[in-house]
């Protein structure tokens, strides 16, 4: 995929790269490293659009283990991706990167609902729009507001930014002689139940023909090495390689 001809991609970060090398939670100074790959990149001239998780703060997932109801204990993980994103807004502004918040789930005291055509024009004025709150509906995952996002505002690539770099055979941290694609295609992701997000959002993808490209956002500088075709990543698109 000519990284090249891109104008503007969505950037998905998982909740748990914000906790750093913490157990739990934001750490600030981590969250201004990430800012700052988001700045440089912006910086080549890209438009960016940012989807954050909220699985650093909490997982409907896991409070429905714990006995919660799950729609309940969704909206709860959604409120965890409102206050990611009011974090990363912060480190952005903070190194003069211009931002607006829009989120699904409407809290006008602290952010923008998601309005298109207003993200459109933050766009066109050069801020980074950060949508939380996902698709804003139970049973659904950032993963899945990240590919809905991606679609409606016409991204040429989803970024997954996460802690391994790209999609492995197999769990990497379990098998030694895991193997990374280069390049995979969404139905063997399917097929394979590959771990690269969650299959709603991988369809949607497909369906609408946008590429993803999965790759560690731990390392330093590696964003931009990306999205100069010098890094190390898994692209996911229709191609067979
Ligand atoms: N969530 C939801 N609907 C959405 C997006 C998120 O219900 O559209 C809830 C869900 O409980 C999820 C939590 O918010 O577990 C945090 O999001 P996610 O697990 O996607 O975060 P990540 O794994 O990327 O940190």
């Amino acid at each position: 995929m000519p990284f090249s001809t891109m104008k503007r991609v969505l950037l998905k970060l998982s909740g748990e790269v914000l906790m750093g090398e913490g157990p739990f939670g934001i750490d600030p100074a981590f969250v201004m490293e990430l800012a700052e790959e988001v700045k440089a990149a912006k910086e080549t001239g890209l438009e960016i659009c940012l989807v954050i998780g909220g699985g650093n703060i909490f997982r409907g997932m896991a409070g429905a283990a714990q006995g919660m109801d799950r729609a309940q204990a969704d909206y709860m993980g959604m409120l965890a991706t409102v206050m990611n994103a009011l974090a990363m807004q912060n480190a952005l502004e903070q190194l003069g990167v211009q931002t607006r918040v829009q989120s699904a789930v409407q809290m006008d005291q602290v952010c923008e609902p998601v309005i298109r055509r207003r993200a459109e024009r933050h766009l066109e004025k050069g801020r980074v729009v950060i949508f939380a709150a996902g698709v804003g509906a139970p049973y659904f995952t950032t993963d899945s507001g990240a590919a809905l996002r991606a679609a409606e505002m016409n991204c040429d690539a989803l970024l997954k930014g996460t802690s391994v770099d790209g999609v492995y055979d197999s769990d990497p941290k379990k098998n030694a002689k895991a193997k990374r694609f280069d390049t995979v295609t969404y139905s063997r992701v399917l097929a394979d139940d590959l771990k690269v997000m969650d299959a709603s959002a991988v369809a949607l993808c497909r369906d609408n023909n946008i590429p993803i490209v999965v790759f560690s956002i731990r390392e330093k500088g590696n964003l931009a090495r990306v999205l100069k075709g010098e890094g190390v990543q898994t692209v996911v698109t229709n191609e067979k390689s």
